[in-house]
């Protein structure tokens, strides 16, 4: 399975109430059950949730300057906090108090003073919830054949290294695979080897991604990607060029390529600087033409663009 796309461990927690002791009382409370972090106002709760990305808030409702109501709204008016769950923990316990902090978006509403045990149980179960939708989540952004990153999960990936590497002005890499002569190789030694040949090579390509922001992806078909953020054109062509070395050393036997007498790959590749603003689609297009032309000089080798456009 994908290790990036893994949700956090042990789960964040972050605890808001403007009353020391409650904080102490709940941070104690929870503290074998999560990492507890703690916020003593609203506006430390709403810079916590940007900075630390909690799975599950508790928020206290009576607050000076920022109620928890304003706080919810908050976190709600913004993607980056949107999805945290939000538990309210109030001393209003009123059924229209709790049905107007349900109505501004959270998930519960535990009304003081609390019951340990219960506010325990409740968080763990909220956090099993959390736990249950991040491996969904993970599950939809991986190929089911092989294993690695699917396309949905690639173009999230270009969106934010696009970001990143705009930010701190450096390189973005992009590799795009194809597998030489695929369909001839199914046509003769049918789907269930044609598979298997995908999956190895999958397996091949993610030995290759070694730093953080490296992703190798089944782009659809017998086509692989491979972004590379903050790696340069001489580096990443070099990659490129080991990647294609490795698979033809496998020696995986293809009767029906005119290429060679093993299974090998085609590989396009280009670098660019992002700048500020959305992906550039000429970015894929330029990667897609030197595949283009790698396939066109005769397969079984890296062509790398040089110049943009
Ligand atoms: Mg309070």
């Amino acid at each position: 399975m994908e290790k990036p796309v893994a949700p956090p461990q042990p789960p964040k927690v972050l605890v808001v109430d403007d009353e020391k002791q409650n904080r102490d009382l709940l941070a104690e409370l929870l503290r074998n059950d999560c990492r507890v972090i703690l916020a003593k106002n609203g506006i430390q709760a709403i810079e916590r949730a940007h900075e630390l990305h909690p799975d599950l808030i508790l928020l206290d409702v009576m607050m000076p300057d920022m109620n928890g109501h304003q706080v919810i709204q908050a976190l709600k008016h913004d993607d980056a906090t949107r999805q945290i769950p939000v538990i309210f923990i109030s001393a209003l316990d009123s059924p229209e108090d709790e049905e107007h902090g349900l109505d501004l978006g959270a998930v519960d509403y535990i009304t003081k003073p609390f019951h340990p045990s219960i506010v325990r149980k409740r968080v763990r179960n909220h956090l099993q919830s959390v736990h249950h939708r991040h491996l969904l989540e993970n599950l939809a952004k991986i190929d089911s054949l092989t294993e690695i990153a699917n396309r949905r999960r690639y173009d999230e990936a270009l969106e934010s290294e696009w970001r990143r590497c705009a930010r701190n002005n450096s390189p973005l890499s992009l590799i795009i695979i194809d597998v030489d002569h695929f369909k001839a190789y199914n046509d003769r030694l049918g789907h269930a080897a044609g598979d298997m040949i995908l999956r190895t090579i999958a397996i091949a390509l993610k030995g290759f991604m070694r730093r953080p922001g490296d992703l190798a992806a089944r782009y659809g078909g017998e086509e692989f990607v491979l972004l590379l953020p903050q790696v340069d054109a001489r580096a990443a062509s070099h990659i490129a060029g080991d990647i294609r070395a490795a698979v033809e050393q496998m020696q995986l036997a293809h009767p029906a390529s005119p290429v060679s007498p093993y299974v090998t790959i085609s590989l396009g590749g280009m670098t660019t600087q992002p700048y500020d603003g959305q992906v550039d689609p000429q970015f894929f297009r330029d990667a897609d033409a030197a595949l283009y032309a790698a396939k066109a000089q005769g397969r079984n080798r890296v062509v790398w663009q040089t110049t943009a456009g």
